[in-house]
């Protein structure tokens, strides 16, 4: 038996089924030593080998701007919130209001990337909380989902990231997360099931109830029209 190639094919495997190896992104230590301009540079050429790999023709006047192009999309844009520096500032106000039932900001469209074939996720995501004193604005919720979003991701992880970031930010164990995304990888290639799509959820604290979870799962299935 050819030790390598098992190994090889166990590794693959796991990406082919979308299994990840922890619930936190996995960084290195090292990370963000380079500059983001340092990075794109770097990606930049890296991109360009891989074009002139496939054969493509760089000197092209429809090609030339591409390395450049996916280098900053790169590091500025999809995979932007791999840098903590970027995540959104942690201010909560007090519950003045004394609104205690759950609040729900559902349907945040959800753009994120497949760590396993680094193709789109698609899909929406929908968030609750209930207040133990304090609240955030209701952006806060998109961009905090956004900030995680936009990672090489696993669904499973990003509603995780989700929910524990705005367990610390609340101060409370009372956060849930559903999402329902298309993957691209199943969509448009292996597959090609273009109509499935994948729902993730992760409850804290009294979402684990039954009537609280089903509250919560009623309100997105609220159809409203505006
Ligand atoms: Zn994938």
């Amino acid at each position: 038996m050819n030790f390598e190639n098992e190994e090889l094919k166990a590794i693959d495997e796991i990406g082919d089924n979308h299994h990840s190896t922890s619930a936190e992104t996995p960084l290195r230590d090292d990370a963000f030593k380079l500059s983001d301009s340092e990075k794109i540079e770097l990606i930049k050429e890296d991109v360009a080998r891989i074009m002139q790999t496939l054969g493509l023709d760089l000197t092209d006047d429809s090609l030339k701007g591409t390395p450049n192009r996916v280098a900053k999309m790169f590091v500025n844009e999809i995979f932007g919130g791999l840098n903590p520096a970027r995540k959104p500032k942690a201010s909560t106000f007090d519950n003045n209001y004394k609104y205690g039932e759950m609040l729900v900001e559902k349907n945040i469209t959800v753009y994120s990337t497949c760590e396993h074939h680094l193709l789109p996720i698609v899909g929406r995501a929908h968030v609750a909380y209930i207040s133990n004193g304090s609240v955030v604005g209701l952006s806060k919720m998109n961009r905090v989902v956004d900030y995680y979003a936009k990672r090489p991701q696993v669904q499973e992880r990003l509603t995780m990231q989700v929910v524990q970031e705005l367990q610390k930010v609340l101060g409370t164990q009372d956060v849930a997360c559903v999402i329902d995304a298309k993957h691209l990888c199943v969509n448009s290639r292996g597959i090609r099931d273009i109509e499935s799509s994948t729902v993730t959820s992760e409850f804290g604290g009294k979402f684990k109830e039954e009537a609280v979870r089903r509250e919560f799962l009623d309100y997105i299935k609220l159809d409203t029209p505006f």
